[in-house]
């Protein structure tokens, strides 16, 4: 469970994220929308203790971000898939993957790399676990990132525009991969222009603009009965 409360958060004078509070339930799929710029990235990397908050708290699972001894458990629960896969290049697919399950969770070696070519297999990559991401389509590297992040059996998933830096041929077999989380008890909090998409698996949506959330519903209320004209034009051009 994750919930913000009044968080803010500045870089410099510019205020990036204001007084923004919500909260994701366990085994929930939110989709959050918002134009370039809006916060939506640094609100998920803030979750993930990828970028410390100014003002305000976020508890994951009853635990405070703002407490050092925390990170590293709040991290473990919640992994995060970047927009640029972020894959190690030195490292081949199934490297990348078992790394930090090895190295942070003290897992042994051969289990690890057994449920790691589980999930290569799953996202329909079973061939490829020895690759370097070079080697690698965007569209794979990005799956391969999926199973990383997986691969830390977390609680909470962060996807931020998992698909905008791959071709658009490649990017239904990683949303086929996402949609297959969906509903499978994991929360997941994904940033994404794909409306469709998150018309189709998310259960509640957030909108952020200039750093504020300025609405968070059930994914029904926020598509069939926008109240705020500005989101409903908003969405339609992301159609
Ligand atoms: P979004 O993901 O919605 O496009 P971001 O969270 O990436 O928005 O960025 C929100 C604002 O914060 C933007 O104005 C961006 O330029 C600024 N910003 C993001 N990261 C940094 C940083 N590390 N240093 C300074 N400004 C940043
Ligand atoms: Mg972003």
């Amino acid at each position: 469970m994750i919930e913000l409360s009044n968080v803010d958060k500045h870089y410099g004078s510019l205020q990036v994220l204001s007084n923004v509070s919500m909260h994701f339930a366990d085994g929930e799929v939110t989709a959050i929308l918002g134009p370039s710029g809006a916060g939506k990235s640094t609100l998920i990397r803030c979750i993930n203790c990828l970028e410390a908050i100014s003002g305000g708290d976020i508890v994951v699972n009853g635990k405070s971000v703002r407490d050092k001894r925390a990170v590293l458990d709040i991290q473990k629960q919640t992994s995060m898939v970047f927009q640029h896969f972020n894959l190690y290049p030195h490292l081949t697919a199934l490297q990348n993957i078992t790394l930090a399950p090895i190295k942070v969770l003290r897992k042994n070696k051969a289990d690890v790399e057994a449920q790691a070519r589980g999930l290569l297999d799953m996202v329909g990559l079973a061939s490829k676990g020895d690759r370097h991401p070079a080697e690698l389509s965007g569209g794979e590297q990005q799956r391969v990132g999926i199973c990383r992040a997986l691969a830390m059996n977390p609680q909470h998933l962060l996807l931020d525009e998992v698909t905008s830096a791959i071709d658009p041929e490649m990017t239904a077999e990683v949303l086929r991969v996402i949609e297959e989380l969906a509903g499978t008890g994991t929360t997941l909090i994904l940033v994404t222009h794909e409306i469709e998409f998150a018309r189709r698996i998310a259960d509640k949506v957030a909108f952020m603009e200039g750093g504020k959330l300025v609405a968070h519903s059930d994914a029904e209320t926020f598509f069939n009965h926008q109240s705020e004209e500005r989101i409903s034009r908003f969405v339609d051009k992301m159609k």
